[in-house]
């Protein structure tokens, strides 16, 4: 598929899923060549067409586009510059990553499927207003090697090096957060898995059951 063709999939699926209202959030996808394309700011999801996803470079210039980049553009350029291993990002203020985002610093990680997709305890930053450089900071400084952050007061950014794979980081940033939130609301605390089981899971699903599915 046309990696443009995947960014209106993906708003399709990220609406569909309920991880977006409106016009929040964003999704870009890193290029061949480095490039970057991203939906464009303020634009409602089912109004945008392919001519209106935006062209940037690596440094988050834009090359192409009549509309404006997302407003979180900073932010995709310094987690692609971070990491080799993205080529796909989504960005949502998902119900239970924004709850999580206002009480917790972390949430942990208490099932195998979790663990698999994101590969570790997902962090909360420290509040930054969005669109911000300290904000693109922030969850570089955060994320390491995993898949998600939550967002300070404002929602989650899931990673992938692929859209499907991005995607799939959101979905199990959003139930991670869930889980927890109810999981508390029981008065008990839940069994988190530890680093180390959740590195054994993540090692197993990427090489191993992931495959199953790429095979197909
Ligand atoms: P856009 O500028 O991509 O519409 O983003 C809104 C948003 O989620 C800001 O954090
Ligand atoms: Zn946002």
């Amino acid at each position: 598929m046309k990696e443009s063709i995947m960014i209106l999939d993906a708003c399709q699926q990220i609406t569909d899923l309920k991880l977006v209202s409106s016009t929040w959030g964003n999704v870009s996808i890193r290029l061949e060549n480095g490039n970057i394309i991203i939906t464009p700011s303020g634009i409602p999801y089912d109004e945008i067409r392919e001519e209106d996803i935006v062209l940037c470079d690596k440094d988050g210039n834009v090359i192409e586009g009549t509309l404006l980049p997302s407003s979180e553009l900073k932010m995709h350029v310094a987690l692609y510059a971070k990491r080799s291993d993205v080529n796909a990002i989504v960005h949502t203020h998902s119900l239970y990553a924004s709850i999580a985002s206002s009480i917790f610093d972390e949430v942990p990680i208490l099932v195998e499927d979790v663990a698999m997709v994101i590969g570790s305890t997902i962090k909360v930053t420290k509040y930054k207003l969005p669109g911000t450089a300290e904000l693109a900071n922030e969850v570089v400084n955060i994320i390491e090697d995993g898949n998600a952050v939550i967002i300070s007061n404002h929602g989650q950014v899931a990673v992938g090096s692929t859209m499907d794979d991005a995607l799939l980081s959101a979905q199990m940033c959003e139930k991670a957060a869930q889980m927890y939130v109810m999981a508390i609301q029981s008065g008990r605390s839940p069994r988190a898995l530890s680093d180390r089981d959740i590195n054994v899971l993540y090692e197993k699903y990427v090489n191993s059951y992931k495959k199953l599915k790429e095979k197909k």
